[in-house]
């Protein structure tokens, strides 16, 4: 059975997917931490930073540049979060390389999150 990100990447588990490219898909976080909180992710199985090879440098450009236009497309280009969990202890739970993309607060107060930087 492949990972639940993988199943979402291959459609055979339902996801609200707001973005996607040859390499790369971005979905609405199913408990967002945000107003808005959207997850981008590689389309190949990476379990977290901490497992990146040189070979996925430019995958990880990509992920970043996707999150940029994420942010225009979304509204929310001037203020935003970008954020790897890495790690049980650093509060990765799902073990396949996601970037959360967070925003639309309206106030500082609101923008602080618990269990986010
Ligand atoms: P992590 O803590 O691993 O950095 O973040 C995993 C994120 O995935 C959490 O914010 C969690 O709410 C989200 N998540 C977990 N399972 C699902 C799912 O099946 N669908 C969606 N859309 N998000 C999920
Ligand atoms: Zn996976």
């Amino acid at each position: 059975m492949s990972c639940i990100f993988c199943q979402i990447i291959k459609k055979e588990m339902p996801a609200d997917i707001i973005y996607e490219n040859e390499q790369v898909v971005a979905f609405k976080d199913i408990h967002p931490k945000a107003p808005l909180h959207f997850l981008i992710i590689p389309k190949k199985h990476i379990p977290s930073v901490d497992h990146l090879e040189e070979e996925d440098k430019e995958l990880m450009g990509e992920l970043v540049l996707s999150a940029k236009k994420i942010a225009k497309e979304q509204g929310v280009s001037a203020a935003y979060k970008l954020v790897f969990n890495v790690g049980r202890a650093g509060g990765q739970i799902i073990d396949h390389i996601h970037l959360h993309l967070l925003a639309g607060w309206k106030s500082d107060k609101e923008r602080d999150i618990p269990g986010m930087p």
